[in-house]
């Protein structure tokens, strides 16, 4: 919208509703905020830029989580106007029609954490399909064991699940334990110069070489607070976007994690300021 040069009216501005629209349509179809986030920083699609009173250009920072989140929220792109809490009709045309925008709402509230609704996938496999065995080469496959009413959940070695336990001295490992082993690892990368160098190495070969060292190392250091704010299926994609296979070594307890670089110079956009 623009304000009306005669003043207080808005007035739709054509290029900016017909990218609004394109988002609240790619989050209906992505699913989840994570993915509309990269796509319309690819885009190069940037918040609304304007021009202040004083003649200044302000405006136009790029997409994170929390301002895609406002941006579906706001009640102000169906025509409508919140004042003091509550929602009244507005002078101005709509940009989304109300089914939409329902739809958005719907599948917001779907994907908040906490909601089980939205498990990940049936046991909550973090890891599922990323997980090699240090010992043989080969994949580890999430399973579970019920007992005494409990879940307990494990990522075990194909070979020695194949042709038994005698096969592999890896065997299996506890799930929990080795998700919060990567997640902590991811954390961790932020923090110590040499893996530092070793993942700006890696970014460099695979042609991300653009990506400020500093910029890798304070989305890594401050990955626990997009972390949290994610539903369990935004965190599995955000570890299968930054995460290329994380190899376990059973007898030395080695989980050794190896980083896709795309999803590390996104990881980079999601927590621009
Ligand atoms: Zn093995």
């Amino acid at each position: 919208y623009d304000v009306h040069s005669d003043g207080g009216a808005l007035v739709v501005n054509a290029e900016e509703a017909a990218r609004v629209r394109a988002i609240f349509e790619m989050y209906l179809e992505r699913g989840s905020l994570l993915p509309v986030v990269s796509e319309v920083n690819r885009r190069g699609w940037t918040l609304k830029r304007w021009t202040s009173r004083e003649g200044k250009m302000v405006g136009g920072k790029p997409f994170t989580r929390p301002r895609l989140h406002l941006l579906l929220t706001n009640v102000i792109y169906t025509g409508q106007v919140r004042h003091r809490g509550e929602i009244f009709p507005g002078e101005h045309e709509a940009i989304v029609d109300r089914e939409t925008w329902e739809k958005v709402l719907a599948q917001l509230k779907a994907n908040a954490p906490g909601n089980t609704r939205s498990l990940r996938n049936k046991h909550g496999a973090l890891l599922k399909g990323t997980v090699r065995c240090a010992t043989c080469n080969v994949g580890m496959v999430h399973t579970y064991t019920q007992k005494d009413a409990r879940l307990y959940r494990y990522y075990v070695c194909v070979k020695a699940h194949q042709r038994g336990w005698t096969q592999c001295s890896t065997r299996s490992v506890s799930a929990p334990e080795l998700e919060q082993a990567v997640v902590d690892q991811i954390r961790g990368v932020g923090r110590n110069p040499m893996m530092l160098t070793a993942v700006m190495k890696h970014l460099e070969e695979s042609g991300f070489g653009d990506v400020p060292r500093e910029d890798v190392a304070r989305a890594l250091r401050e990955f626990d607070g997009l972390w949290r704010q994610l539903s369990p299926r935004e965190q599995e994609q955000l570890i299968k976007a930054l995460v290329e296979t994380v190899s376990y070594d059973g007898q030395t307890g080695m989980v050794t994690v190896s980083f896709r670089s795309a999803g590390i110079k996104q990881l980079c956009l999601l927590q621009e300021a």
